[in-house]
């Protein structure tokens, strides 16, 4: 069985940046991700906020620069699922794909997932339709109608993105007032294609094979009606990912509860980005939290001497 020092569970900002640390301290480390390194960035179009990169950068090319960071013959890569960890006293053992691996610290940097609305037609349609990205599908209904749903960031970012390919986007948000930053706000509101429809809630989304329409409900006039569509981007929240974490890691329902050192209640064992219950959910912070972690991390290796 492996063993490591430290093991890094996610390759998204957060994980990538805990693992550049934990290698510089000289900390033997493995990090795992079970997809391409990169999280959440590589379903981004465009980063325009993150730090040193004032024109911006396209999602990839930032998730690629994080990578080529970590390009070190020292770090051990394990490219698969994990699908549970059990906790010890000095080791703890993670269950990962076939293989099983035991490590006196963890970095859980398992980033978020795309909330759904829980509608009819909403899993039905899955693909042929529906989408939770942009970046992925959006390309698939070039100059057709299109509908966003939701009223925060990613919901307004996207609604822009798509406005590039598509012939016309519906942003369809529940509440009167936007979540999203105001830079994102004046943008759909002063675009040509974005027409922005408030106060509604999507109660089905329609169609007997493919996305044909949205059922609809104003909530202030309680008027019902259809909006004829091509397909329906749900972009209304995230949830962090950590059902293969132990229910003795303290949470709450917005993530893995951690002090500002990005210890949680379990020694060794540290939480960064996304997966965390906190509310600033960016490149960013994920960056920050991971530098946070590793270090921690180094701390508790060096004083514990395990
Ligand atoms: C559409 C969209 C647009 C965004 N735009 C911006 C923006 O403009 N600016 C900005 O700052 N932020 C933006 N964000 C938010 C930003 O991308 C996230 O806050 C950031 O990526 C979080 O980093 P993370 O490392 O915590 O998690 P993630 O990026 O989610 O990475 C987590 C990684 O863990 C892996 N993983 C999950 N479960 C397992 C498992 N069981 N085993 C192994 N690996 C696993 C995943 O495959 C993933 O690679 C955007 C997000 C989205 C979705």
């Amino acid at each position: 069985m492996k063993s490591y020092d430290a093991v890094v569970i996610g390759g998204g900002p957060a994980g990538m940046t805990a693992a550049l640390y934990l290698l510089r301290a000289g900390v033997k480390t493995a990090m795992i991700e079970k997809l391409a390194p990169g999280g959440q960035v590589l379903m981004t179009a465009e980063i325009e906020n993150y730090p040193g990169f004032p024109e911006g950068l396209q999602g990839w090319e930032l998730a690629d620069k994080f990578a080529a960071h970590i390009e070190n013959d020292e770090l051990d890569r394990i490219n698969d699922e994990v699908r549970s960890i059990e906790l010890g006293t000095s080791l703890h053992t993670i269950h990962v794909g076939e293989q099983v691996v035991q490590t006196k610290m963890i970095i859980l940097a398992t980033g978020s997932r795309y909330r759904k609305l829980g509608i009819p037609g909403e899993e039905r349609l899955l693909g042929k339709g529906v989408s939770y990205c942009a970046l992925c599908d959006g390309n698939f209904f070039r100059g057709q109608d299109v509908a966003v749903i939701g009223g925060g960031n990613s919901a307004l970012e996207e609604a822009l993105y798509l406005a590039r390919l598509v012939n016309k986007v519906y942003l369809i948000h529940r509440r009167d007032a936007f979540r999203g930053l105001l830079c994102y706000q004046d943008k759909c509101l002063n675009h040509e294609k974005i027409e922005v429809v408030r106060n509604t809630v999507v109660n089905e989304i329609e169609g007997a094979d493919e996305v044909e329409s949205l059922a609809l409900c104003n909530v202030k006039s309680k008027e019902s009606s259809h909006l004829k569509i091509d397909a329906a981007f749900v972009f209304v929240g995230f949830e962090p990912i950590m059902d293969f974490v132990p229910v003795e890691v303290e949470r709450d329902k917005n993530g893995i509860i951690t002090d500002v050192e990005m210890r949680t209640n379990i020694p060794g064992v540290f939480a960064a980005g996304d997966i965390r219950s906190k509310l600033c959910r960016q490149v960013a912070s994920a960056v920050g939290d991971g530098a946070t972690a590793a270090n921690a991390a180094f701390t508790y290796l060096q004083q514990f001497g395990i």
